[in-house]
C-alpha cells in the first residue's frame, strides 16, 4: 500500500457499479490501484462503456463489467463465479446494488415488498455466500454492504426499504463477529440522501423538505460515499469492524 495507491493489487467485486454510488466506487478502487470487476443488471450498454473509459484511464488495469442479478440465488453465484475468474486474487467485496419503490404501507403490494428485500437484503446472502471462502481462506479482506439512513432510522414511505437496510446492518454486524478471527472485516455504510438516479425520482417539494433536514442543506455525491467505501477497503480500517457508518451530512430524520 502506497499512499496515493491505497488499494494497489488489490481484487474489487462491486455489486451494482454501473452507475450512481456503485460506480463512483468502481472509478475511485481503480484511481487506488485496485483491478475491478463489477454487476450490472439493466444497464449493460453504460457498464461497458464505463469500463471502456476506465481501462483507458488506467492501462495495465482490470475493470471488468458482468451481468448480475443479485435478488435471484442462481444468477449471483453465476457472477460470484465469473467474477473470481476474471480476478488474480478477491481482497474487497462491496455489496451496493440496491431499489427503491417507495409507497405507504397500507398501499404496498407484495411484488413491491419481495423487490425492495430481494435486490438489497436477500443479495447480502446471494453474493456473500460464494465470495466469502476466498476471503477466509487469505486470511484477509474487506467487505463493505451499503445500507442507509432509512435503515438506521426508518423513513416514512420506505417500510420494506427501511426493513432491508436495517436487515443489512444486522447481517453486517453478526458476520463481522463470525469472521473477525479470519482476518476479513464487514462494515456498512449508511448514506443519506445523495444525488443519484436514486433520489432523482423524488419529487420537487419533497427534495426540498428534505435538504431542510441537513444542515448543508444539500445532498451529498457519490463520490463522498466512495470515499469512505474505499478507505473502509483499505490497510488504514483494518481495524474497524462490524459497524455501520452514516455519511449523511448531519441529516435528521
Ligand atoms: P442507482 O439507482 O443510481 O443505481 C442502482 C445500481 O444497482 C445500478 O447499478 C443497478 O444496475 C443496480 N441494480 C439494481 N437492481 C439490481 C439487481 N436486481 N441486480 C443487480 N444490480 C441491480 O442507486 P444508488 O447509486 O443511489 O444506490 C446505490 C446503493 O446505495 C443502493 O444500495 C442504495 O439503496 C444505497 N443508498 C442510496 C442512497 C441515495 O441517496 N442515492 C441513500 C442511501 C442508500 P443497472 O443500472 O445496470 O440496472
Amino acid at each position: 500500500m502506497t499512499d496515493d495507491l491505497p488499494l494497489a493489487g488489490r481484487g474489487v467485486v462491486v455489486t451494482g457499479g454501473s452507475r450512481g454510488i456503485g460506480a463512483a466506487v468502481v472509478r475511485l478502487a481503480l484511481a487506488q490501484g485496485a483491478d475491478v470487476v463489477f454487476g450490472y443488471h439493466s444497464g449493460e450498454e453504460r457498464a461497458r462503456a464505463l469500463a471502456d473509459e476506465l481501462r483507458a484511464a488506467h492501462p495495465g488495469r482490470r475493470c471488468t463489467p458482468l451481468y448480475a442479478h443479485v435478488a435471484d440465488t442462481a444468477e449471483a453465484q453465476r457472477f460470484a463465479a465469473a467474477a473470481l475468474d476474471r480476478l488474480d486474487r478477491l481482497d474487497v467485496l462491496v455489496n451496493n446494488a440496491g431499489i427503491t419503490r417507495d409507497t405507504l404501507f397500507a398501499r404496498m403490494g407484495p411484488q413491491q415488498w419481495h423487490e425492495v428485500i430481494g435486490t438489497n437484503l436477500d443479495s447480502m446472502y446471494t453474493v456473500t455466500k460464494p465470495l466469502l471462502m476466498p476471503l477466509v481462506k487469505q486470511r484477509s479482506g474487506a467487505i463493505i454492504n451499503i445500507a442507509s439512513s432509512s435503515g438506521l432510522h426508518g423513513i416514512p414511505g420506505q417500510t420494506a426499504y427501511s426493513a432491508a437496510k436495517a436487515g443489512v446492518i444486522g447481517f453486517t454486524k453478526a458476520l463481522a463477529k463470525e469472521i473477525g478471527a479470519r482476518g476479513v472485516t464487514v462494515n456498512a455504510v449508511a448514506p443519506g440522501l445523495i444525488e443519484t438516479d436514486m433520489t432523482a425520482e423524488i419529487p420537487e417539494d419533497k427534495a426540498e423538505f428534505l435538504k431542510s433536514l441537513i444542515p448543508s442543506q444539500t445532498f451529498g455525491t457519490p463520490e463522498d460515499v466512495a470515499h469512505l467505501v474505499c478507505f473502509l477497503a483499505s490497510d488504514r480500517a483494518r481495524y474497524i469492524t462490524g459497524q455501520a457508518i452514516e455519511i449523511a451530512g448531519g441529516l435528521v430524520v
